[in-house]
């Protein structure tokens, strides 16, 4: 891997070295710590960060003020901004490889999947720099004569970015261009699972000429997050992670009314009626939730199946399920890599253990793989439980994992009522050829995203969020933009004389 961080402490052992970035530097943590990186396919120690402290966070947040208080970034015209942005996009397709592979390499996610999802995320930096361009308030026709009334956006401030690893770039691009559009400026905790992939995108922020301080970079544990969530120099926490720690979060930002948006997790309904085309809903289903090993916070995990049809999907997707090509995830041919770390692996299992306990039936997979090719990595094998009702704790809390489960439904009233029995409301789909089934279940269905005839779609133009315990806010799209800025309303008095100090409406 090349890299063009100065070298780290000299360490004879055969791993990839890296630092942090504050204030436009590559930097240790002041009192030297380090963690590991560990590939989940073979247990390799494969790289090792800074492990951040207080006095590291309290470096970068005062770097992200500064360049916001002495007007660095803010001041820095829209024009300059976009630039600055296109330049990132293009220097991300270049770099496509790499940060997709290193992505893989964290997580354990399908190269299949990654390198597109990487490619694709040049396109936040271009739609979000034409945002910077054309972002304005409005001129407002009161009727209040001889005031000219108008608003501007402005930037809130430093922007504290912390993220998960199942996806921890594009969740990454999510906050960061419409966040820099606008004028923010930022310090970025990612995962402490994948830190090496937010640090290599750092080296092109750095390349693509965005000034020193504008964007920070503090790698460590939830210790690290939550140093940087209570920071008093913190003005708005993006948070993508856990509902619990999403609510600590909450509470945090709360001290201080500093401004949140939560990304959090889901249990989401792919529902299939049997006017559906069953072919293709298989494949929807198989989509929702085995891609990236079910580690999706969009995961369609209760698959609700109208009873008329249930045996029959049942048995198609059992079917397809078997036939899932687990393996290395750099394979380009394999299907279902690892999940992406140790604690994660045993959670997933024993949440399969727990549903066993509550009665519901093993159709396919339920432990890990037999191939003693795959021993070294953290696979389970894809997993469908039938027999399960709603009140199960195996179709209310979100596995993260492998795991689908099946639960009847007999008329588009039930499949409505058991989907929204959830304290999540983050995604749901919908297959269907009744058009106008369509169109009522997306307006009945309480959830931020609803897919019809597809699933796990999403685009920088599309708003994504959560209702409920799944989150608060949007990202994406020109939603994005009211996360990142403050709206400021002023009035122009154009000539009125004050004829009655105690009385404004005078
Ligand atoms: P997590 O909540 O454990 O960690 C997320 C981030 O928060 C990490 O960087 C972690 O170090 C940090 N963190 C942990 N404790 C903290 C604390 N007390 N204060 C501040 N920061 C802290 O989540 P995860 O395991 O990394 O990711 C999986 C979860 O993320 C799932 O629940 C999934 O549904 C959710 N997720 C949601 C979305 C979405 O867009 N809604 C997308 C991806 C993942």
């Amino acid at each position: 891997m090349t890299t063009s961080q100065p070298p780290a402490a000299a360490d004879t052992e055969d791993r990839e070295h890296y630092r942090m970035l504050i204030d436009g530097t590559w930097r240790d943590a002041a009192d030297s710590r380090r963690f590991d990186s560990v590939n989940p396919f073979d247990g390799t120690h494969w790289a090792d960060v800074p492990l951040a402290g207080e006095a590291d966070v309290d470096a970068a947040v005062r770097a992200a003020r500064a360049a916001f208080d002495n007007g660095t970034w803010p001041a820095t015209t829209p024009a300059r901004r976009a630039q600055l942005l296109r330049r990132l996009g293009d220097l991300i397709t270049e770099r496509a490889d790499d940060l997709a592979r290193v992505q893989v390499l964290e997580n354990g996610k399908l190269i299949r999947e990654v390198s597109g999802q990487t490619r694709a995320l040049a396109g936040h930096c271009y739609f979000y720099a034409g945002v910077a361009e054309t972002m304005h308030g409005h001129t407002l026709a009161g009727s209040v004569p001889d005031m000219h009334v108008f608003t501007v956006r402005e930037p809130i401030g430093v922007v504290a970015a912390i993220t998960p690893w199942n996806s921890p770039l594009a969740l990454l691009l999510w906050k960061l261009c419409p966040a820099l559009a606008a004028g923010n400026t930022m310090v970025i905790k990612p995962s402490e699972i994948t830190p090496v992939s937010t640090l290599l995108l750092g080296e092109l922020i750095t390349e693509a000429g965005f000034p020193a301080g504008v964007v920070n970079i503090v790698t460590g544990e939830g210790a690290t997050g939550a140093a940087l969530a209570r920071h008093p120099g913190v003005d708005k926490i993006a948070f993508t992670g856990s509902t619990a720690v999403g609510k600590t979060i909450a509470v945090t930002a709360a001290e201080r009314l500093a401004r949140v948006s939560l990304e959090l997790g889901g249990k989401s309904p792919n529902i299939i009626f049997s006017d559906a085309d069953l072919p293709n809903a298989v494949n929807g289903v198989l989509a929702g939730v085995f891609a990236a090993t079910g580690q999706t916070c969009m995961a369609g995990s209760r698959v609700l199946v109208q009873q008329n049809i249930y045996d029959m999907f049942a048995a198609a997707l059992v079917e397809r399920t078997e036939q899932i090509k687990i393996g290395d995830p750099l394979d380009p041919d394999t299907e279902m890599g690892t999940v992406a770390c140790q604690s994660q692996h045993t959670k997933v299992l024993d949440y399969i253990a727990i549903a066993r306990d509550e009665g519901a039936t093993l159709l396919a997979g339920g432990k890990r793989p037999e191939d003693p090719a795959l021993a070294k990595g953290l696979f389970v094998e894809p997993t469908v439980f039938g027999d399960v009702t709603n009140d199960m704790r195996i179709a209310r809390e979100e596995v993260f994992g492998p795991v689908a489960v099946l639960i009847p439904f007999t008329d588009e009233a039930h499949a409505v009522e058991i989907a929204n029995d959830t304290p999540f409301g983050l995604a749901a789909g919908v297959w269907t050829t009744d058009v106008a089934r369509a169109h009522r279940m997306v307006r009945r269905l309480r959830a931020g995203t609803v897919w019809v005839n597809n699933y796990r779609k999403t685009n920088y133009v599309a708003p994504f969020g959560g209702f409920r315990e799944s989150g608060l806010g949007r990202e994406n799209g020109m939603d994005a933009v009211n996360e990142y800025t403050e709206v400021k309303t002023a009035w122009i008095d154009l000539g009125n004389r004050i004829t009655d100090p105690f009385n404004p409406r005078a």
